[in-house]
């Protein structure tokens, strides 16, 4: 029988009773916390791609091996017929949460928690949806509250996503952002600029600017394309190896040409070492646009969500079904798995996530793969059919378990040692 996690006792506590030191001499014999057992694991880092057991023990990944005998932890969960993965990254999501704020994105941010480990994300990257003024407030009322890792791309405009901010030249102060940067680094990933809607490129230019200042990569939501501000331009002559496209089967930057060609610009600026995230959101994932693109083997890098309030009950929904739709383009699951875990992971450069590697962070998620007669919704509302769909099963942060759709780590409730009811007074 495992113990439940909820009533996992500390161990200064357990020291303190005699039944306590028993349990010290058992666990003495059992070094793993938890054992997921007959899992089939997709570890995309490590290639590995089949049936493993995977020991936990501190929070951390102990071991991987094709069986670890029961007896050698406290806790058993069987997941024969479900996929064990890192835990999810996704590499853009709007989590600043702001009410009452008029004009500033906070207002269309999600709670980090309320979205991530239901659907299999350990790790959410924020992106610029806060800037250099304001990211003290994010990081105080968000960031180190949330139990889901969250990191972020800082905004180039002083006061992050809003709807002057982004558009402010003289608020795009790449000094300041990479001062932020570095008194954040254990958190700050890199730089965001979106929107920008002139024939420009001081928002590029200057998150550049902070980018080679810090070493950090930039993320750019190109805005506005102009007679000047084109795609090739941005993909051959600006971006550096590292830089992060995102949207990129949005087809709002001539992505895709007229004549159902990809911009030779896409190839090219891939051949430079430029990364390209989906970040669906509710404006930037069509399928007119997705379906030619990866049928003439343009696919993702990283896959992401673009989550916020605009997005949440549209099209995109959750990060599992941006993943599922990618399977429904064709895309393999190992491949899909690896976008969404070392890939990102890499892209952040946080090369300590997105993997199952012997002492990393026991960031875990199982996922079951349904079959099925499924369909899929784009940013217009159109529909592609699918037959395969991810749900996350149980998802494990850190060593402990978060999410659990169907009790799978948990006590029947008819041996469930419930503590005795307080009667009400
Ligand atoms: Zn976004």
């Amino acid at each position: 029988m495992g113990i439940h996690p909820r009533d996992g006792v500390s161990r200064k506590s357990r020291r303190t009773t005699l039944a306590g030191l028993l349990a010290v001499a058992v666990l003495g014999a059992q070094p793993y916390d938890l054992v997921l057992q007959g899992g089939h694991v997709i570890d995309p880092k490590n290639q590995i791609d089949g049936v493993r057991d995977v020991a936990i023990a501190g929070g951390k990944i102990a071991r991987i091996a094709e069986r670890i005998p029961a007896s050698e932890a406290r806790q058993r969960i069987n997941v024969q017929g479900l996929y064990v993965t890192p835990g999810l990254i996704d590499m853009h999501v709007h989590v600043y949460l702001i009410t009452g704020q008029k004009g500033l994105v906070g207002e269309v941010s999600v709670l980090p928690d309320a979205f991530s480990f239901r659907s299999g994300v350990t790790t959410m990257v924020d992106a610029g949806t806060a800037g250099w003024r304001n990211f003290g407030d994010f990081r105080q009322r968000i960031i180190d509250r949330a139990r889901t890792r969250v990191l972020a791309f800082l905004n180039i405009g002083g006061v992050g996503m809003s709807s002057e901010g982004e558009n402010d030249v003289r608020d795009m102060d790449p000094e300041q952002a990479a001062r932020t940067a570095r008194a954040h680094r254990d958190v700050i990933v890199g730089f965001k600029v979106a929107h920008y809607d002139k024939d420009e490129w001081p928002d590029v230019d200057n998150a550049l600017a902070a980018g080679r200042a810090t070493g950090l990569p930039v993320m750019v939501d190109f805005g506005w394309t102009g007679q000047q501000r084109t795609l090739e331009t941005l993909l051959t002559g600006k971006l550096r190896p590292g830089d992060i496209y995102t949207h990129c089967y949005s087809g709002h930057r001539a992505e895709l040409l007229a004549d159902n060609r990809l911009n030779p610009a896409m190839w090219e600026g891939r051949k430079r070492g430029i990364l390209f995230d989906v970040g669906h959101g509710a404006a930037s994932f069509y399928w007119n646009i997705a379906v030619p693109a990866v049928e003439q083997g343009f696919y993702p890098d990283v896959i992401s969500t673009d989550l916020h309030g605009g997005s949440m009950n549209a099209g995109m929904k959750d990060m599992l079904n941006v993943m599922s739709k990618m399977l429904a383009l064709g895309i393999p699951l190992a491949d899909v798995i690896r976008m969404s875990t070392w890939a990102p992971a890499q892209a952040i450069r946080r090369p300590e996530l997105g993997h199952l590697d012997p002492g990393a962070v026991a960031d875990v998620a199982v996922l079951r793969l349904e079959r099925g007669s499924f369909g899929f919704l784009d940013a217009a509302g159109a529909r592609h059919p699918g037959d395969r769909r991810l749900v996350a099963e149980l998802t494990i942060r850190g060593g402990s378990i978060v999410w659990d759709l169907n009790g799978l780590a948990a006590a029947d409730w008819k041996t469930f040692p419930y503590r005795p009811r307080q009667r009400p007074k």
